[in-house]
């Protein structure tokens, strides 16, 4: 687990600003996104942007386990058919 930053969706006024202030240009344009595989947690985006539409939270880099659903849905979609 590490620290990342993500652009909160419906936030953002695409004024750029947050383009230049990361010094790892993990940022781009465009819709505007943080890569977060080069994205060090700096934080640095949060305070720069004036919308406030810069979140920090922990990422995984570990894949996630398969998609499991629970047995009563898999018994209702097997009765449908
Ligand atoms: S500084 Fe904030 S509002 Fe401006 S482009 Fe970046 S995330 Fe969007
Ligand atoms: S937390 Fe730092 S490295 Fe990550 S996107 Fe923001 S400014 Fe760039």
């Amino acid at each position: 687990m590490s620290i990342k930053c993500r652009i909160i969706e419906g936030e953002c006024s695409n004024c750029g600003a947050c383009v230049g202030i990361c010094p790892l240009e993990a940022i781009s344009e465009a819709p505007y996104y943080i890569d977060p595989l080069i994205c060090d947690g700096c934080l640095e985006c949060i305070d720069g942007c004036g919308s406030s539409a810069i979140e920090s939270y922990e990422y995984s880099s570990t894949p996630s386990p398969p998609f499991l659903i629970p047995f009563s849905l898999a018994l209702k979609m097997y009765e449908d058919k």
